[in-house]
C-alpha cells in the first residue's frame, strides 16, 4: 500500500502534529532526499498512523498507514526505517518489538518516553534541526532493514471536511448555507445525522463494528460523520469516497450527488469530535428542526 519498498518509510504517530508538520516539510530538502539516496533508497516517504497522521493527512495529503490495532503490524512489515511517536495511543509494548526488527523507535515527548527507544526530545524553537536529525536516523536505517512483507492494498479517501467547507458545499460560494441539509432532512430524503467515531478495541473484531453500522446508517439515508481510528476504519473499505455512494439509500444518494459530497463525512482525527457538534449547531442555526441540538435527529457512536 502506502510503504515504499525502495524509499525511506518514516512513520508519524501520536496526536500532536507539530513536529510531524516540520517534518514532513524538512522531507522534501534536496540535501536529505541526496543523504537518501546515497544510502541506496530512491527517496523519503512520509506516512502515519492514529491522528497525528489524520491532522498531517488533512494538511498535506500524507497517507495513513493504519488505525490504532495496525501500529505493531505496520513494524512487522520489516520497511518502516522509523516511527516517530509523541503522546497518547502509542503501545507500550513498541519498545520490545523493535528489539527484534530493524525499526527506529523515536519518542520526542518527555510525557512518554519508552523502553527501548531513542528519545530526542522536541523543542518548538529548534524544530527544524530536531525534524533532520529524526530524518537522517531513518536514512541510516534503510541498510538495515532484512526483508520487507508490506500488503499491496490501499483504498483512496477523501478527507477533512470542515463545517465552513460543508457550508459552502452546500451553498457554494455566494449562498453558503445549511439550508440544503436542513430541507433534506425535513423532507425525509435523509433521516438524520449520525457521528460514527472512537477508537479500535482489541476485545472485538478489529473495524467490523464501524464498517458494518456506517453500511447500515447510509443504507437507510443517515448522512455520516467520522473522526479518528474509526473514519481510518472505514476509509480502509472505501466508504470514505464519493464511490460509496452505491451503498447509501435512495434520499441521501440524490441530495449527495447533488452536492457534491460523499455520503460518509471524514471531519478529522478524534480531537476534531468537536466539529461534529459545530456541525450541529449551525444545523440547529439555520432551523426549522429544533431549538437545540438535542431536538435534532442525530446521534453519536463510537462501536468499538
Ligand atoms: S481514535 Fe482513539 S485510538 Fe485512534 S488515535 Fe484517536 S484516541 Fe487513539
Amino acid at each position: 500500500g502506502v510503504l515504499k519498498e525502495d524509499e525511506v518509510n518514516l512513520v508519524i504517530h501520536g496526536h500532536e502534529p507539530t513536529l510531524s508538520e516540520m517534518i514532513v516539510t524538512v522531507a522534501d530538502d534536496p540535501e536529505l532526499i541526496n543523504y537518501a539516496k546515497s544510502k541506496g533508497a530512491k527517496g523519503i516517504n512520509i506516512t502515519g498512523i492514529c491522528c497525528t497522521a489524520i491532522e498531517i493527512l488533512m494538511r498535506q495529503g500524507v497517507p495513513v498507514v493504519g488505525n490504532f490495532l495496525q501500529q505493531e503490524l505496520a513494524i512487522l512489515t520489516g520497511a518502516i526505517d522509523a516511527m516517530v511517536v509523541d503522546i497518547q495511543c502509542i503501545i507500550q509494548a513498541l519498545g520490545k518489538l523493535v528489539e527484534t526488527n530493524h525499526t527506529e523507535l523515536i519518542t520526542t515527548s518527555p510525557k512518554a518516553k519508552i523502553p527501548g527507544a531513542t528519545h530526542i526530545p522536541f523543542d518548538e524553537h529548534n524544530a527544524q534541526e530536531i525534524a533532520k536529525q529524526i530524518i537522517m536516523k531513518a536514512i541510516d536505517n534503510f541498510a538495515n532493514r532484512n526483508g520487507t512483507r508490506i500488503p499491496n492494498v490501499s483504498s483512496p479517501l477523501v478527507a477533512g471536511f470542515s463545517h465552513e467547507y460543508i457550508n459552502y458545499m452546500l451553498g457554494g460560494k455566494y449562498r453558503a448555507s445549511f439550508r440544503p441539509l436542513n430541507d433534506a432532512i425535513i423532507d425525509g430524503r435523509i433521516q438524520g445525522v449520525v457521528g460514527v467515531v472512537g477508537c479500535n478495541n482489541p476485545r472485538v473484531t478489529h473495524d467490523k463494528s464501524h464498517n458494518y453500522l456506517v453500511k447500515e446508517l447510509i443504507s437507510r439515508d443517515y448522512l455520516v460523520a467520522q473522526t479518528g481510528c474509526g473514519a481510518i476504519a472505514c476509509s480502509k473499505y472505501g466508504l470514505l469516497r464519493p464511490e460509496a455512494m452505491e451503498h447509501a439509500g435512495e434520499g441521501l444518494r440524490s441530495i449527495c450527488e447533488t452536492v457534491g459530497i460523499p455520503p460518509v463525512l471524514h471531519l478529522g482525527s478524534c480531537v476534531d469530535n468537536s466539529r461534529i457538534l459545530t456541525v450541529l449547531a449551525q444545523v440547529v442555526h439555520e432551523g426549522g428542526l429544533g431549538e437545540d441540538i438535542s431536538d435534532l435527529p442525530a446521534a453519536g457512536i463510537a462501536p468499538e
